[in-house]
């Protein structure tokens, strides 16, 4: 089954659906590559939720009398039986097959098109399948998040244009108002200093606040080096396995002191070009942006471009909450860009932040 009659992608295979009634809605010609004309007959099945365009000799017409009827139990000694026949209740919430028919047609651990309008039911019945598919779940603490909103108190002066800068980040990428400031008398989550120089972290989201390391942020070696003082833009390079930069773990909230790399796995290398003092400010609202990511329910993406990406699904140790599979390096290309170095949203951290919102986890 195609998504157009361009008949480009294919979205669904139609030997999963045997079964299924499809329900004709138009018909459309399409020329073939020898000039000559094929029917496709474009689609949906009751529910409207498995549709696209099917090659018309790959379909049967519906012949009523061939259809399966499932008895169901009767109870014994319930009385008189009837010839009424039982009618078949629609199911209200998708099938197992065909979410998971949903899933492998989209992008790995980007849930879009249909994925992104179910039914409520359909989120609520498979949130599990939903949170291993896609690395989420619901992390923020009862209270954070209160009419799909949370409000940030910032402790210190010092992080507010950073904060408000990421908070800016997912407002407008999801088109709604997530995130505010907050005061310290009315928040719903506070974001502040704290100590990560042990434990390894350069942010860290707690479940009702986040914590950025002071003395990282404020030495201003790090992450790159030693930087030119100068309003000249520079070009640094960097290889994912180099841990004296601390970047190289990709995101922030990582220890970078916990991993053993092999010389045989790949390394994502990558370049960044900006004025100096503009590399270090989008180097920490990209850790900001990052940790408001886990408090709207996203663990991470084996993707260096991505918001939420890490190096590993492991750290020291411990796999992440929810991992659609487990990995030990970036997926990307040698040349990609993004993560905390850029600070952009990819259209994959978008989409699973819609995700979450239809989870209810924000
Ligand atoms: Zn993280």
């Amino acid at each position: 089954m195609y998504n157009s009659a361009k008949l480009t992608k294919k979205i669904h295979n139609l030997k999963n659906y045997k079964k299924t009634t499809f329900y004709s809605k138009k018909r459309v010609t399409v020329k073939t590559s020898k000039n000559k004309k094929a029917y496709y007959m474009y689609v949906a099945n009751k529910s409207n939720k498995i549709k696209g365009y099917v090659y018309s000799k790959y379909l049967k017409p519906y012949q009523p009398g061939k259809t399966t009827v499932v008895k169901t139990p009767s109870t014994s000694g319930s009385g008189s039986s009837t010839n009424t026949p039982t009618k078949p209740t629609e199911p209200t919430v998708i099938s197992k097959s065909d979410l998971e028919s949903l899933i492998a047609a989209s992008p790995d651990l980007d849930p879009t098109g249909q994925l992104l309008s179910l039914t409520s039911e359909d989120y609520q019945t498979y949130a599990s399948v939903f949170d291993k598919n896609f690395n989420v779940g619901d992390y923020a603490h009862k209270g954070v998040f209160n009419n799909d909103q949370a409000s940030i108190y910032v402790e210190s002066q010092q992080l507010v244009p950073y904060v408000q800068k990421a908070i800016d980040k997912w407002n407008s990428a999801l088109g709604t108002t997530a995130f505010t400031l907050g005061t310290r008398e009315n928040h719903s989550m506070v974001l502040g200093f704290g100590d990560g120089q042990i434990a390894g972290w350069d942010g860290v989201f707690y479940g009702s606040g986040i914590a950025v390391d002071y003395t990282s942020f404020h030495d201003h070696t790090y992450p790159y080096g030693r930087l030119p003082v100068s309003n000249e833009p520079i070009t640094i390079t960097l290889t994912s396995d180099d841990d004296s930069t601390g970047v190289g773990d990709g995101v922030a909230a990582h220890a970078a002191s916990g991993y053993h790399y092999d010389a045989d796995v790949h390394y994502v290398t990558t370049t960044i070009t900006g004025v100096p003092a503009d590399l270090l400010e989008t180097y920490w609202v990209g850790v900001i942006t990052h940790e408001l990511g886990h408090s709207l329910g996203l663990d991470h993406t084996p993707y260096f471009q991505d918001i939420m990406a890490a190096q590993s699904g492991t750290e020291n140790g411990q796999s992440q909450e929810n991992m659609k599979y487990d990995w030990t390096d970036y997926k990307d290309a040698n040349g990609t860009q993004g993560g905390t170095m850029t600070a952009k949203l990819t259209q994959r951290d978008i989409d699973r932040a819609k995700l979450t919102k239809l989870l209810g986890y924000w």
